[in-house]
């Protein structure tokens, strides 16, 4: 179909990364498709509001019970579009979802009753408040390709249930997996309007960031968010960014090997290592150095690689071919300086073009990329440290700050220090397990983003806080209004001494100054 200008549009495919196989095409979303989306959104985001938190919460309970029912299938559609190993997308998308929209149910009722904020000033006392949140209006998503469902469903759930209407962009290579969430929304009962998607790359999401949003939410890599926040601030649209990570893991003396070992495995390679919070730097104490990684190698040369849609599937293949040549660059550049390649570093052409080993890489340092740079691929490099204050100082020392773990017997010890670790979440004996709790606010320091999603502080991403107040004495005119003078300032100087002169004998004289300002003459 040709555009306005004669152009047809670019068309986004999706396909199946393990085979290559087409599953559906789409016309590229225009500035005019994302324009009408969030002109439709707008429209419709007022009924849904008043509509009230009853009813979002019965329709988002609908959401689960449908989701629920067709998890297999779900999980299914998303395998084939993402490559991940199906029980992965049962979990990490479908299940994720399901908990995520519990919490949302749950909270709604409490997170949206007008907070009372107590006065504590004397003078004030006359008086009530109260906050009211409020939803912004029209919240834009614009979502990556690694947790296609569960990423965009937890924020438009948060925005749903607390009264906004949602437009998606999901990424290119997902466009299946975010018709499917709006098929479920829509047959839950979410208005059609409310939750709009559309379908289209880079260019689209461009246009959303432009469009008449109240606020976005941005997940994807660090060098998009910087765009995307430009031109946000450049119109003063309030953005929450969810961006890159490379999460350090310390494993510390004390810390039980096998299970640690196990972990790091796990975490560096589930999704095929394309996971924000996935194990990307692992430090472990010089004195189980060796050993730990004996483990981790006996380990990673046990994990089956193949298509996602085998049951004995532990690792799936890449997304596509640009981030496999990422992973490779990466290994290569730390072999070239040093490092040992203790397994892996290879494409698996055989099984499929987007297929790589599980690597593990010993001797690395902090000269070499896969160190420093988000590597996004299924790369565990293993770095000794002796101290831990060196183990601190090796985890702070990366321009991102997503999520940490650390691995000890102690929780004590490692509570100690993940206060010293500059990072969003610091989790102590498990990694990644945050992005499975809906009540843990998910978000980075540094490069790694701003802002929250989930939890409490994710709903509260979505509302505008207003205070209210009233006041209890409509009939009296307030002390400190016009008909200033000399013995009015004199009796406010004895006020402020009466709330905070620190003798006591001042106060009281301060306090017995000050009432007769509440009687003076001459008030306007
Ligand atoms: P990208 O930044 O390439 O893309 C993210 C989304 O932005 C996609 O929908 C993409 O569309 C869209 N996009 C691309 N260009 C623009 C633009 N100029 N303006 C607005 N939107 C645009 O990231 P990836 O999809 O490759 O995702 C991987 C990255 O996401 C990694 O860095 C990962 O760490 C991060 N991530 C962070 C998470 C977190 O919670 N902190 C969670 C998951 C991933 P299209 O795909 O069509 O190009």
């Amino acid at each position: 179909m040709a555009t306005e200008t004669g152009v047809a549009p670019r068309e986004i495919v999706s396909r199946d990364p393990a085979t290559g196989e087409t599953l559906g095409r789409f016309d590229c979303g225009s500035t005019a498709d994302v324009r009408a989306a969030a002109l439709f959104a707008r429209n419709a985001q007022p009924e849904w509001n008043q509509a009230g938190v009853r009813r979002r919460v019965h329709v988002i309970r609908r959401f689960m019970r449908l989701l629920h029912e067709r998890k297999a299938e779900v999980a299914q559609l998303i395998t084939r579009e993402s490559g991940k190993p199906y029980v992965e997308s049962l979990l990490t998308d479908v299940l994720v979802t399901l908990e995520t929209a519990r919490f949302c149910c749950e909270s709604a009722y409490s997170f949206l009753r007008p907070e009372p904020v107590p006065h504590g000033n004397l003078v004030m006392k006359a008086k009530s408040g109260h906050i009211l949140r409020e939803p912004y209006g029209v919240v834009g998503v614009i979502a990556p390709w690694n947790y296609p469902f569960s990423i965009p469903a937890g924020e438009a759930l948060a925005a749903l249930v607390t009264g906004n209407a949602v437009v998606l962009k999901p990424s290119e290579y997902t466009p299946l997996t975010a018709l499917e969430l709006r098929a479920l929304l829509v047959e839950a009962g979410v208005p059609e309007n409310v939750f709009r998607v559309v379908i289209g790359d880079g260019s689209t999401g461009a246009a959303l960031v432009e469009a008449s949003l109240d606020k976005l939410f941005f997940t994807g890599s660090v060098a998009t968010g910087r765009r995307v926040a430009q031109t946000a601030a450049s119109r003063l649209m309030p953005v929450v960014l969810e961006l890159g990570g490379k999460d350090p893991m310390l494993v510390l003396d004390d810390a039980n090997l096998d299970v640690a070992s196990s972990a790091a495995v796990w975490a560096a390679n589930v999704n095929a290592g394309q996971t924000c919070i996935s194990v990307e730097r692992c430090y472990v104490h010089r004195s189980r150095y060796e050993p730990f990684l004996e483990l981790c190698l006996s380990k990673m040369q046990r994990l089956r690689v193949g298509s996602g849609m085998l049951a004995t599937t532990d690792v799936g293949p890449l997304i596509h071919e640009n981030q496999i040549r990422i992973v490779e660059e990466h290994v290569e550049d730390a072999r070239a300086r040093g490092a040992r390649l203790l397994t892996g570093g290879i494409r698996l052409s055989d099984l499929g073009q987007n297929f790589y080993a599980p690597t593990l890489l010993a001797n690395v340092d902090h000269s070499m990329r896969v160190m420093r740079e988000e590597t996004f691929g299924p790369v565990l490099p293993v770095m000794p440290f002796d101290s831990e204050d060196e183990a601190v100082r090796l985890a702070n020392d990366s321009e991102f700050g997503l999520s940490a773990s650390i691995w000890t017997r102690y929780a004590a010890r490692g509570e100690e220090l993940a206060a010293r670790l500059q990072a969003g979440a610091v989790m102590i004996n498990d990694s990644m397990s945050c992005y499975g709790i809906p009540e843990a606010p998910h978000g980075g320091v540094k490069a790694s983003g701003l802002g929250r999603t989930h939890g409490r502080q994710g709903l509260e991403e979505m509302v505008r806080g207003k205070y209210v107040d009233s006041d209890f004495l409509p009939d009296s005119n307030k002390v400190w209004w016009f008909g200033y003078g000399v013995r009015f300032t004199a009796q406010m100087e004895d006020f402020v001494d009466f709330l905070h002169a620190r003798s006591w004998w001042r106060r009281i004289r301060g306090g017995l100054g000050a009432i007769a300002a509440y009687f003076r003459d001459g008030r306007l």
